[in-house]
């Protein structure tokens, strides 16, 4: 699809096709700010019937508005798969967390995207595709984009889709495109360690955030089966080579559920794992998903656990839950459309 192409593909594209070089620009500009193709003004019919298949082929099936202003959409490509993305609005602008894949392979025991499984990668374009429909529908031009952020956080692991991953990393952050810095970009993994060392040497500089999530492998173990092929010690291997790389401050989620994760000892022992490193801990009451049973921390808890954290000299702050009346919030993404409560 038009999507997955750079710009300079898009002009060998339009070349190939037998059509003037100038083409492409138009073509690229109207596929950026997810134009309906027959709408185009300035595009002669025969070139839209020759490029008719190849253009966007999604379909939002569900846009859903929060109470808190986030927003969710789920979108459908061609071949029926739906992936679902937020928008969320802070104070310095907008950012749009998108998905990875059709649901996700990793299993994890408290997350939504998983139940089901992996369907498949989705392309750079597809993924792209997230941060163009939001970027539009807030009313942006390619010059005065309204997306300042991006989160890969949605449904799905990035880094078990490397190359589609780092291909949409190049395409938005190009300067003919959207053009959003790698610095205003957060990769979250639950931790592929030999992908995190080939992203610091494929030379990308987002900011890379760690779903942690416990203190020590055993435990990490019972809530996600990608402990068994990585130990924590090695995840923080790659995580100082990636910060030697890059000099970008790592990000740790952890996720607190209640009796799990959360005691006094256990936040101690994380202190102790990420004593004297550049990194911040990011909490996140666990977000309810009714197939599981796990319960979050609650809030006041959480907040004192920051404190904790702090007084051990680690950065740690409490995430604000957005989105959650929308199934929008972290963890609740999922491959088909999630509903509003
Ligand atoms: N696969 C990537 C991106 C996933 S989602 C990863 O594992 O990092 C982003 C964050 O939300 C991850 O830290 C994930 O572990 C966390 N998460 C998943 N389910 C959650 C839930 N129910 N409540 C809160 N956070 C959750």
């Amino acid at each position: 699809m038009i999507l997955d192409m750079s710009f300079a593909e898009m002009e060998e594209y339009v070349l190939s096709l037998g059509e003037p070089k100038f083409r492409a620009k138009q073509l690229f500009e109207a596929a950026y700010l997810f134009k309906d193709l027959e709408k185009i003004s300035n595009l002669p019919q025969n070139f839209k019937e020759k490029v008719k298949k190849d253009y966007l082929f999604y379909e939002i099936v569900a846009h859903l508005r929060s109470k808190d202003e986030t927003e969710k959409v789920a979108i459908k490509f061609a071949d029926g798969s739906i992936v679902e993305s937020v928008l969320l609005k802070y104070k310095y602008g907008y950012t749009v967390c998108v998905s990875t894949q059709v649901g996700c392979r990793m299993g994890c025991k408290f997350c939504a995207s998983t139940l089901n499984g992996l369907k498949r990668n989705l392309s750079a374009g597809e993924i792209l595709a997230q941060v163009l429909f939001f970027n539009s529908s807030l009313g942006a031009t390619l010059k005065q984009r309204k997306i300042t952020n991006i989160v890969l956080m949605g449904c799905g692991e990035p880094l078990d889709n490397y190359e589609n991953v780092t291909k949409f990393l190049r395409l938005v952050s190009a300067p003919e495109g959207i053009n959003i810095s790698q610095r205003n970009i957060s990769l979250s993994t639950c931790g592929i360690v030999p992908n995190i060392y080939k992203l610091a040497d494929d030379g990308f500089s987002v900011t890379l955030t760690i779903s942690l999530h416990a203190p020590n492998d055993e435990l990490r173990k019972t809530i996600m089966p990608i402990a068994n092929a990585y130990k924590i010690e090695e995840i923080l291997k790659a995580c100082d080579y990636y910060f030697e790389k890059t000099g970008r401050r790592i990000c740790f989620e952890y996720s607190l559920i209640d009796g799990v994760n959360d005691g006094q000892e256990q936040i101690k022992e994380l202190a102790t794992i990420l004593k004297g490193k550049t990194c911040h801990v990011n909490l996140i009451p666990l977000n309810s998903v009714k197939e599981k049973k796990l319960i979050g921390t609650n809030r006041k808890k959480a907040y004192k656990i920051a404190g904790d954290l702090e007084k051990l000299g680690i950065s740690a702050t409490v995430r604000r839950t957005m989105g959650e009346d929308i199934e929008g919030a972290c963890g609740q993404l999922r491959n088909r459309v999630g509903g509003a409560k």
